[in-house]
């Protein structure tokens, strides 16, 4: 080891330790996944130096990746498992995606919908080179993605201002949703879809940027 990237692979380590000593991270499979997944290959090349904290970053666009204990947070209360199928809303940088992808392993499905071109491509790529799959689709995340369902987790990381109707649809019974709802501040709410009802928690209060249609950008 040795050199700036030995140094930036510590402070990595550092963060997932800090994350697991205040409570975001718990699960084994979660930790592993963040271990795995490393977040300097998912921001652009000057922001590589801060991809270690944890706070969220620039990915351009005017669009951020989350903090790291963001994704711990979504990530252990959906309960991702192998062989799941997963839709995200908000591919961004791909990070989020990969971690799914890297959850449900070669027998699940990973759909992530974005609406910026250039960070649906930069994303595939960024998947790609991890060695993980995921099919980011250029769409409106608002209305889901039909072909793919049902999904037995939807994981919306961008803030919309009321849980659309589509995604609870398109959630298996049984299945989970984790969904920041609000306009400037939101609730992250965990969505979990019953026989014949919804059941909602208030988890925490939240920042995301919002969920916008193609004409909104
Ligand atoms: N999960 C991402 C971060 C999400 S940032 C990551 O791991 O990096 C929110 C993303 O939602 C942005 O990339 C933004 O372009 C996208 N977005 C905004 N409105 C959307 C919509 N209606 N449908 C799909 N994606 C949307």
């Amino acid at each position: 080891m040795g050199g700036s990237h030995g140094a930036t692979d510590l402070s990595y380590d550092e963060t997932i330790a800090r994350l697991i000593s205040d409570g975001y991270l718990k699960s084994d499979r979660v930790i592993k996944a963040m271990r795995a997944i490393r977040r300097e290959d998912f921001v652009p090349l000057q922001m590589r130096p801060y991809a270690w904290g944890d706070h969220p970053l620039p990915i351009g666009c005017n669009q951020t990746i989350s903090a790291p204990h963001m994704y711990a947070i979504m990530l252990e209360n959906a309960n991702v498992l192998a062989g799941e199928r997963v839709l995200e809303i908000g591919t961004g940088s791909g990070y989020g995606a990969a971690l799914l992808s890297f959850l449900v392993g070669k027998a699940g499905k990973v759909y992530s919908l974005e609406v910026v071109h250039s960070l649906a491509e930069s994303a595939r790529r960024n998947i790609a080179k991890a060695g993980l799959e995921a099919s980011v689709i250029e769409s409106d995340g608002r209305q889901g993605y039909a072909a793919g369902a049902p999904y037995d987790k939807i994981l919306v990381t961008a803030a919309s201002e009321s849980i659309p109707p589509a995604l609870i649809k398109q959630l298996k019974t049984g299945g989970k949703m984790l969904i920041p709802v609000g306009m400037h501040f939101q609730e992250l709410l965990l969505v979990e879809k019953t026989a014949d009802d919804v059941m909602i928690k208030t988890l925490l209060p939240v920042v995301f940027v919002p969920l916008v249609g193609h004409s909104e950008r």
